[in-house]
């Protein structure tokens, strides 16, 4: 059996923020991945700035972040009457110290992968490598239990394993073997990109529509020359859960003629959504789906992170980020408890309850929420929308939202770094 330190399943981006957080306080680490072949996979997501906060200091910074993104400008709420129903300034402009970054998951990952690779070695992630399960050990380490792509099965062992393996985690699953199914409220995502001319700001996250009919677009490149960019776009519709879908797949290509028809009144002075749509390269279908909070992420030496712990609806933004914050939490737990359960039990009592709550109040709209009170209010008709809705208390529904997903700006800017410079396990922090 194999002898490694610190053994991680899943090299998506939680499990390769941990890889390189762990190299950076001089920890090792080994990191299994199911695929044989990273591939730059998915469409647009968003790194608030809690998120490049730690890619700073991880060395990380905002030349490489423009390589595969954009900083994003405004983030702004849009009725399906074309009426502006909230907008506010994001990342530097709105006085955080760290932008906020919309980038391309695929070539964000990509780039976290060479750079796992560049600092811990060609051996620090194998691939091929698919973790069905564990086994707890006498002397309180475990050994992860592994499938071959290749062929074959192969154990490994460690001090610590961390299922860092998404929302089908198999480590989530035999932690907790009577976990309820995945939960679906309703809704379908097409995604895709498509090249385009970026509005408003420039680098605005625009949602537009209703609480059940909706699209999201902003653009995850910077512009050319003809001032065109990559247009990340989300176009959503919410049916009842007995919804006639053949839920053929969880994240399939579609064919625009699937499901396009259905925004065809997209259109307005400042958007034409269906010439957008009809520009796209490849769509793909996908449910919005998360899992009920669990009462632990944690089993001795094991671990959850990520979306094996806490798999949220996007309606935040926050997923990825979320991962990122994971690893780093974990990495400071454990310069204070050392590698150790007790770090892990640290993490867990620190961010479980928490942030399955925010995962609850992302599967209520999170900031979308201001599209179901302006309905409740108004019906969706509306002139001005200080008449709905007054200022002050739009301003208090995003601000009560940032805060619980820990990207309130004033609290951020001020918090000292969660690895403070230079520590690694056995030199004091600074
Ligand atoms: C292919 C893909 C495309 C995505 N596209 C988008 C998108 O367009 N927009 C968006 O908002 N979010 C997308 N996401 C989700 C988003 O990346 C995550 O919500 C977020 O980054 C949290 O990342 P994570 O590392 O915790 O989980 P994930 O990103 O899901 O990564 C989990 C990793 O573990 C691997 N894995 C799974 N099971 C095992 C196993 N048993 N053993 C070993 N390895 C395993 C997976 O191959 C994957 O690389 C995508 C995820 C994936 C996997």
């Amino acid at each position: 059996m194999s002898q490694e330190n610190i053994l991680i399943a899943g090299g998506g981006i939680g499990g390769l923020v941990l890889a390189l957080t762990l190299h950076q306080i001089g920890v090792p680490c080994t990191v299994f991945e199911s695929v044989r072949e990273l591939r730059p996979l998915g469409v647009g997501i968003n790194l608030q700035p809690n998120a490049v906060r730690e890619l700073e200091n991880l060395g990380i910074g905002e030349a490489e972040l423009d390589k595969v993104g954009i900083p994003a400008r405004e983030w702004a709420l849009v009725g399906l009457n074309g009426k502006e129903i909230y907008a506010e300034p994001r990342g530097k402009l709105a006085g955080y110290r760290w932008h906020q970054y919309a980038v391309h998951r695929g070539q964000f990952h990509l780039m976290l992968y060479r750079k796992v690779i560049e600092r811990l070695g060609p051996d620090a992630v194998k691939l091929g490598h698919r973790i069905t399960g564990y086994r707890k050990q006498e002397d309180g380490t475990v050994v992860a239990l592994a499938e071959l792509a290749s062929g074959g099965t192969a154990e490994f062992a460690g001090s610590i394993l961390f299922g860092a393996d998404g929302i089908h985690s198999a480590v989530r699953a035999q932690m907790h073997p009577s976990q309820p199914p995945i939960q679906w409220g309703g809704t379908i995502m097409w995604r895709g990109t498509a090249r385009g001319v970026p509005i408003r700001t420039g680098s605005s996250f625009i949602g537009l529509g209703t609480s059940r009919h909706r699209v999201v677009m902003y653009p995850i490149s910077h512009p050319d020359a003809d001032g065109l960019a990559d247009i990340n776009w989300i176009a959503e519709q919410t049916y009842d859960t007995d919804h006639d879908w053949t839920k053929s797949g969880w994240f399939r290509a579609v064919e625009l003629s699937e499901f396009a028809h259905q925004f065809d009144g997209f259109v307005y002075d400042w958007l034409d959504l269906p010439a957008l749509l009809a520009k796209s390269d490849v769509v793909y279908e996908n449910p919005m789906i998360d899992r009920d909070p669990l009462p632990t992420w944690v089993d001795g030496p094991v671990a959850l992170m990520g979306d094996a712990a806490h798999p949220m609806y996007p309606t935040g933004s926050n997923g990825a980020s979320q991962a990122i914050v994971d690893a780093r939490v974990i990495g400071r737990l454990m310069l204070d408890h050392g590698v150790s359960p007790a770090a892990l039990q640290a993490f867990d009592d620190q961010l479980c309850q928490s942030i399955g709550s925010v995962a609850m109040r992302n599967r209520g709209a999170g900031p979308f929420g201001l599209l179901n009170m302006v309905e409740e209010r108004c019906g969706g008709q509306f002139d001005n929308i200080n008449d709905v809705i007054p200022a002050e208390e739009r301003s208090a529904f995003m601000l009560a939202y940032q805060q619980a997903a820990g990207f309130a700006k004033d609290r951020l800017n001020l918090a000292s770094r969660t690895i403070p410079e230079g520590a690694t396990l056995g030199r004091a922090a600074a």
